[in-house]
């Protein structure tokens, strides 16, 4: 984040908002800013993003399910931007650790332990850690004596919009954004790789809610898509996993997708529309 607030602080916080008696590296100053910086950005990319691909990849047909909820597109969006602002003040707390320098962050690809493809190497190590830490945090919050105090609202919404995909209580929501905010403490990482990894994360979550069921052939075993999640939020205790289809299967929760069964929301569509239970 600190590449963010220079940028903010060169161009727009030091010549125009902030008074010359507040130093640039001044705790409460920087502490405001990045309050200020993580909701906007994770707003606009959430808003942005989700709005895009509910307009342009959505398959529009779900809409017409009969387990999609009254109002389910307002609830999704204000849900997700409420849980979005609670987050960022423990999600602050971490990028104000990060940038008093306490992470393994550097900049300078001379500071990485080998070079390029030591930068490489970070940025699968940051997906396969990251999509092994959620996936036992995600069956943990499904526990029953969790599930109903902090999951149950996300899964509120059987067929999912690209809304839905940051729509969480605020403490699931931070318990699930932890392990990105974490790694950066365990181990090295590139700044600029850390901020292409954060807003990738945020197309991803929204990409496995955005209805779009179409994966590769031979992706379909390896990743972890929205046919997959979809069979998440309609059948709960499969396909846990964020990216990859691995800890769903060492786990024993991995469910092939019913949609690529012939079984899948669309298909329940068509059959009640041929049934005459639905209005074409
Ligand atoms: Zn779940
Ligand atoms: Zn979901």
């Amino acid at each position: 984040m600190d590449h963010v607030l220079d940028i903010a602080d060169r161009y727009i916080l030091t010549p125009y908002v902030y008074p010359a008696s507040w130093p640039e590296d001044g705790a409460l100053r920087q502490v405001i800013s990045l309050l200020v910086l993580t909701n906007m950005g994770a707003e606009l990319l959430y808003l942005g993003f989700a709005a895009f691909s509910f307009y342009y990849v959505f398959d529009h047909r779900l809409l017409k399910h009969p387990h999609f909820i009254e109002n389910q597109l307002q609830r999704e969006i204000r849900l997700g931007v409420t849980s979005i602002f609670w987050m960022s003040f423990p999600t602050v707390a971490l990028f104000f650790a990060e940038i008093r320098g306490y992470s393994k962050l550097y900049d300078n690809i001379t500071k990485s332990p080998s070079g390029w493809p030591g930068v490489m190497l970070s940025v699968a190590g940051f997906l396969f850690f990251t999509d092994m830490v959620i996936y036992w945090m995600h069956r943990v919050l499904h526990h029953k004596s969790l599930y109903k105090y902090l999951h149950k609202q996300h899964h509120t919404f059987k067929i999912p919009t690209p809304f839905a995909s940051h729509a969480f209580h605020p403490v699931d929501g931070f318990l699930q954004s932890l392990p990105y905010h974490i790694y950066p403490f365990l181990f090295p990482l590139h700044k600029v790789a850390y901020l292409f990894l954060f807003v990738f994360v945020n197309i991803w979550t929204i990409s496995i809610h955005d209805g779009d069921f179409r994966i590769p052939w031979p992706l379909v075993e390896v990743i972890n898509g929205a046919a997959h999640h979809v069979d998440h939020h309609l059948y709960f205790y499969y396909n846990y996993g964020q990216y990859f289809t691995l800890w769903d299967r060492l786990g024993g929760s991995y469910r092939h997708p019913s949609v690529l069964l012939g079984q899948g929301p669309l298909d329940h569509i068509r059959k009640l529309t041929v049934a005459g239970k639905l209005r074409r």
